[in-house]
């Protein structure tokens, strides 16, 4: 059974919003078009929902 594509930070399905798809560090996963700017801005803010998180942050 495959799992619904949803926003790793809000949980909303497709069904709600549409959903980037990614991967990270294989695995696939899914954010809202209103989350990408924390992955691309503050992915600390992710930390705890996102494995590997407190590593993607450039300063
Ligand atoms: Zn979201």
């Amino acid at each position: 059974m495959e799992e619904k594509k949803s926003c790793i930070v809000c949980h909303r399905t497709d069904e709600e919003i549409p959903i980037i798809s990614m991967t990270f560090k294989g695995k696939e996963l899914g954010i809202c078009p209103q989350h990408m700017p924390v992955l691309i801005h503050n992915p600390h803010e992710l930390v705890g929902k996102l494995e590997g998180a407190e590593n993607m942050d450039a300063g």
